[in-house]
């Protein structure tokens, strides 16, 4: 992962025509769990048509409460793909144990491994086996360090398809619910290759703080953004509070294409 084995950023296949990394940015949104098809489709094409070029949605849930809503499992993956036979948008959902990972390979386009399994070694050397995108997103408690040695041990199996996630970190701060490393983006940029995109709505935990922080990382310099959308934010089975409706969404995605001229 360290540039010194790479000068250039590495570009990232994601399929259907998505790459990211250098000038290639990518807009990952959608609910945080896949609750039914109707809702999902209908949504993705929304958020395709505000400028979201792959879907994100949750089958699988790492939730802290095992009584909270745990996912529709391989349901959740099949509605998935209607929407991106719908869309053409990429699909992105989060693997959490090997059990799972021949039918990730076969039904998602980047797996997305979460924060809580951001060490999961195991797991990780797993998909260095495969030749899939990973989305690693960053440990709630890991240094930056930490973060590269997990991309290396996909890595090290011969899968360099690494994007990282920056998503917030623990602090003593408790007015959100994470705290968003912004300097995480220039710190990753300067020492590794691999494209880094920022996810603000975990960040953040709280709806009014998106805007700001996703705009923070696009000027940061950041490859991309993971940002969760709902249609009815109040009543998602997941994570709403942080839930941009699909208009807020629109309206940052229209500030978001003009800095990137700017940027
Ligand atoms: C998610 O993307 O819905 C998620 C659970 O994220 P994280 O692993 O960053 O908490
Ligand atoms: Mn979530």
């Amino acid at each position: 992962a360290n540039r010194s084995f790479q000068e250039d950023d590495s570009i990232i296949d994601v399929g259907n025509g998505v790459k990211v990394g250098a000038e290639n940015f990518m807009v990952c949104a959608g609910p945080c769990s896949v609750e039914d098809l109707d809702s999902t489709v209908e949504l993705a094409i929304k958020l395709k048509d505000a400028g979201a070029n792959s879907l994100r949605g949750g089958a699988f849930k790492p939730r802290t409460s095992p009584y909270s809503f745990q996912g529709l499992g391989v349901e959740g993956l099949k509605i998935l793909n209607e929407a991106k036979k719908e869309t053409g948008l990429p699909i992105v959902s989060e693997l959490m144990g090997t059990d799972h990972l021949d039918t990730f390979v076969d039904m998602v386009d980047v797996i997305q491994i979460g924060a809580r399994n951001m060490q999961n070694f195991d797991l990780l050397k797993a998909l260095g086996q495969t030749n899939k995108p990973v989305y690693l997103k960053r440990g709630m408690s890991a240094t930056i360090q930490e973060w590269l040695m997990s991309a290396e041990y996909i890595m090290a199996g011969g899968n360099n398809n690494v994007v990282l996630v920056e998503r917030g970190i623990r602090t003593f701060e408790t007015a959100t619910r994470n705290t968003l490393d912004i300097q995480a983006v220039p710190v990753v940029q300067k020492e590794s290759h691999l494209p880094i995109i920022v996810d603000p709505s975990h960040a953040a935990g709280v709806r009014y703080l998106i805007p700001s922080m996703a705009k923070s990382a696009v000027m940061a310099g950041a490859n991309g953004l993971q940002i969760e959308v709902h249609e009815d934010p109040e009543n998602a089975w997941s994570d709403g509070q942080q839930c941009l409706t699909p208009a807020e969404f629109k309206e940052l995605m229209d500030t978001i294409k003009v800095l990137l001229e700017i940027e």
